[in-house]
């Protein structure tokens, strides 16, 4: 270790509480400390080289080095480097970014509203979707309905709408009304003998069970994340999507795609409602959107529910939301650009190419003794690993293999992500045929490693 990074270990493990971390093994162990960026990979302070398997957190579209996302912040900075959009102030970036974003996304979404994360943009979407329906008369349509395993943030209502355990244990949460139901995942979920059109078909009459029982009058919005991503990636199976989006259409509940992963090619089309055939009221959307180089997210929604909340606000004389830093000028200046450079290097028609080769790629690793499912669409996979293929069992403890796996990864030089035991791929859109090619190959060194230590010290 350089005396360097010694120092920074020190200072970070005495001072700071990292999100989504033991934080006593964390004091052990130290940080790993990431000192520059450089295509698909980044490179630590000891010098050694990864390749980043997950794009940071599902978002570095355009890579890690990407000089033209430097000069547009460099020059909105030099410009004018922040104002507000608060009581009718407007500024280019923040406007050329909600045109771009209107033209991009399907033709209802006519109205954009920005926000600095994804957790954020989903508690924007209850407080809009409460606002609308407090100023449409009906204040009793209020709940939410979302799956299991879903992620939508970890604010007090995006983590309410979250269907993971370790994002409620603890913290109280849900605190907004909410109903959870099954997760998609026929793997896991769906019965013996089961097909996949039944459990799709059960999962839909199941949510409509829920809004009948709850009542429809007070059921507001369907949240869902069109292909699912940090619960494991699930691919919900054929109907499921379009029959949900029936229901809503049935009962007049909003449907909000969550696409903060999917969203700009991650699935190998622009989003992911499209991908699953539906037509979402509201669509949220982030990390691609600036490929992370700045924090920024926004929420899409149509010009029906714009109208609601207008005129209501009329009436009061303000719409009392919003954040200090909503259409953020250099945030918004660098999405623009990031979506300029997506659309000439064609990087959503890239996914959908490397996509198919690195699904096809990881598929022959469905015979491997420790691999329960292989899935995934487009530029994002997960490998779930079991400690029985033929009846599922998952390893117990959950999640001490996958762990072993991640470990392994950075040893081999390649960032991929443990969710319990399912081991996640999300590689940035630039990848090219030979980076797909080496992520499969260690993707399989890593499988292998796994079952050697699982066989020798990981027995026990
Ligand atoms: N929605 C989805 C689908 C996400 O994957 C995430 C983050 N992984 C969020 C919302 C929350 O975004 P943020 O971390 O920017 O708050």
């Amino acid at each position: 270790m350089k005396p360097l990074s010694n120092s920074l270990q020190h200072m970070d493990v005495t001072t700071t509480l990292h999100p989504y971390t033991d934080a006593r093994v964390h004091e052990e162990k130290g940080p790993l400390v990431i000192e520059r960026g450089e295509g698909i990979h980044v490179i630590d302070s000891t010098g050694k080289k990864y390749i980043e398997a997950l794009s940071g957190l599902w978002s570095v579209a355009v890579g890690f080095s990407q000089t033209r996302l430097r000069d547009a912040a460099a020059a909105q900075m030099e410009k004018l480097p922040y104002y507000h959009t608060f009581a009718g102030k407007g500024h280019e970036p923040s406007i050329r970014l909600s045109e771009k974003l209107v033209e991009m996304t399907p033709e209802n979404l006519t109205r954009v509203f920005f926000t600095s994360s994804g957790s954020e943009a989903n508690d924007t979407v209850v407080k809009m979707v409460w606002y609308m329906n407090n100023a449409l008369g009906r204040p009793e349509k209020k709940k939410f309905l979302a799956r299991n395993k879903a992620y939508h943030g970890i604010t007090v209502a995006s983590g309410s709408l979250t269907g993971l355990p370790a994002n409620h244990r603890d913290f109280d949460l849900p605190a907004i009304p909410v109903v959870h139901l099954t997760c998609p995942h026929f793997y896991r979920f769906g019965h013996d003998g089961e097909t996949e059109a039944e459990f799709s078909a059960r999962l839909v009459k199941e949510a409509e069970d829920t809004i009948l029982r709850e009542g429809p009058k007070t059921i507001a919005a369907f949240i869902g994340e069109p292909v699912m991503g940090a619960g494991g990636v699930m691919v919900p199976p054929a109907g499921y999507w379009e029959g949900i989006a029936a229901l809503c259409k049935k009962y007049d509940i909003l449907l909000v795609a969550d696409e903060v992963i999917n969203g700009f090619g991650r699935t190998g089309a622009r989003w992911g409602c499209e991908k699953m055939g539906f037509t979402p009221d509201i669509l949220v959307t982030s990390k691609q959107l600036t490929s992370s180089y700045m924090p920024l997210a926004a929420v899409l929604f149509s010009e029906a529910i714009y109208d609601a909340i207008a005129d209501n606000s009329h009436k009061i004389g303000t719409f009392g939301h919003g954040y200090t830093a909503t259409g953020h000028p250099v945030a918004t200046a660098v999405g623009l650009e990031n979506l300029a450079i997506i659309e000439e290097q064609g990087l959503i028609e890239n996914a959908a190419r490397m996509g198919e080769q690195l699904q096809a790629g990881l598929a022959k690793f469905a015979d491997h003794p420790l691999v329960g499912e292989v899935r995934g669409t487009g530029l994002i996979a997960a490998i779930e690993l079991v400690a029985d293929k033929a009846t599922k069992r998952p390893f117990d403890p959950l999640g001490k293999v996958g762990a072993k796996a991640f470990e392994i990864g950075h040893e081999e030089g390649m960032i991929i992500r443990n969710l319990g035991d399912s081991l996640a791929l999300c590689p940035p859109l630039i990848a090219t045929a030979a980076d797909v090619d080496e992520i499969v190959r260690i993707m399989g060194v890593i499988l292998d490693r796994t079952a050697e230590w699982l066989a020798g010290d990981g027995a026990d």
